[in-house]
């Protein structure tokens, strides 16, 4: 018998996503099901009769009735903002188009003007209860992009911002640099000047100082064509950043062909993904992150076609956008809730976007997102009698415990 410091037992299924031999993610699941975990780490998992027979523990928590599952990774998320857009909110539902309010100056530009206003100390204060939300939630970690900041001092504040709630609070964060949000205003009239400035200083002190391992780009005709892109994503992989890019959300612009033919990690969107480019990102290995939330917060029809993606073998993650603009929720539950409705995606594939997937999103599937031995103890206890039940009950907080790093947190 070998001593651990916490053993998980009797869970009524633990979820354990885990790939077969052609790459496919599929739900392994185990009624009946405990895991142990020590230092942090994963050191057992099966049934609880075997897993009682080969460790002890001081603490032990009974999961009778509940279902038992890796942390969810949210692998698309802007948390670094400061201040709220619920009155653009309230002018959307009354007629007025996401593209009228930015070019009245809010959307994004009016998020850059008030990030640039606020001190350091006030941008974590202001994200630390979202980061709360996220775990409440059952999300242990999350990818967390700049972007609001569109100035060389605002990108890199927005990043040390990153990397300091990293230290600070229990969930990861995985840092992107997105100083290719937008055009900040001061440069609306001379847009090859911003560009040069992202990729002879933005992107050589981002990489310098480690402050971010993804360079992320809003890839669209009216932000970022594809030619700018190209440049700039270029400059990024040169200086060793890895590439995501927000491809294909208003118009099929050809983003997503460029994320394949770059290598890009992830293309996340999608929403207007042509039929060559599900071929091309099935080449390159790039996954698809799909953000239902974003189209329904801004009252869209047209969703990303994930049952094309998932019949095609392609690996789909999920993600919240959390945002202030154009999708403002922490919670992957509701995700996948829309992921069923609107994107026809089955129980079984919205948990594997939001596990296993979503790791493959950020380049994390050997540590996240999967219940191994020796893989990070990052666990949620769901108040669920099995795994359909989440997506099914929508709206209200299903969480009974998250585990993150082999610690309990409320
Ligand atoms: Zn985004």
């Amino acid at each position: 018998m070998t001593e651990v410091d916490l053993i998980i037992k009797n869970g009524n299924q633990l979820l354990c996503p885990v790939e077969d031999i052609n790459g496919n993610a599929k739900l392994e699941i185990f009624e009946n099901g405990a895991v142990a975990c020590n230092q942090g780490k994963i050191v057992g998992y099966g049934k609880t009769s075997e897993i009682v027979d080969q460790f002890f523990a001081k603490k032990i928590i009974d999961a009778t009735g509940k279902v038992v599952a890796p942390g969810f990774v949210d692998p698309h998320t802007h948390p670094v903002f400061f201040g709220t857009r619920e009155n653009e909110f309230e002018q959307r539902n009354a007629g007025k188009s996401y593209a009228d309010i930015a070019k009245g100056g809010g959307g994004i530009r009016s998020s850059v003007r008030n990030l640039r206003k606020a001190s350091k100390q006030q941008l974590i204060d202001f994200a630390l209860p979202h980061l709360d939300r996220f775990m409440q939630y059952g999300t242990t970690t999350i990818e967390a992009k700049s972007g609001y900041g569109l100035s060389l001092e605002d990108e890199i504040k927005s990043l040390e911002v990153i990397r300091e709630l990293n230290r600070i609070h229990a969930i990861d964060l995985i840092p992107t640099f997105l100083g290719a949000h937008e055009i900040p205003d001061e440069y609306r009239a001379k847009r090859k000047d911003y560009i040069q400035l992202i990729i002879k200083e933005m992107i050589p002190r981002v990489a310098e100082r480690k402050l971010a391992e993804f360079c992320d780009i809003f890839c669209e005709d009216h932000v970022f064509n594809l030619d700018e892109t190209e440049t700039i994503l270029g400059a990024a992989q040169e200086a060793g950043l890895k590439l995501k890019i927000h491809a294909d959300q208003l118009t099929s612009s050809g983003g997503t062909e460029l994320a394949a033919k770059m290598n890009a990690v992830s293309a996340d969107h999608l929403d207007y993904i042509s039929p060559k480019a599900i071929e091309q990102i099935k080449m390159s290995g790039t996954i698809p992150v799909l953000l239902p939330g974003a189209v329904f917060f801004l009252g869209l029809q047209r969703y990303a076609p994930a049952r094309k993606l998932i019949d095609s073998g392609l690996s789909v993650a999920l993600a919240t956008d959390f945002n202030p603009g154009s999708c403002m929720t922490e919670s992957i539950p509701l995700m996948m809730t829309l992921g069923c409705i609107y994107m026809k995606m089955t129980p079984a594939e919205v948990w594997l976007a939001s596990t296993i997937n979503a790791a493959k999103a950020i380049s994390k599937e050997k540590q996240i997102g999967i219940i191994k031995r020796n893989t990070r103890a990052d666990l949620v206890i769901w108040n669920i009698p099995n795994y359909k039940y989440l997506p099914y009950h929508f709206g209200v907080n299903l969480v009974d415990q998250v585990i993150k790093n082999g610690q309990v947190i409320g």
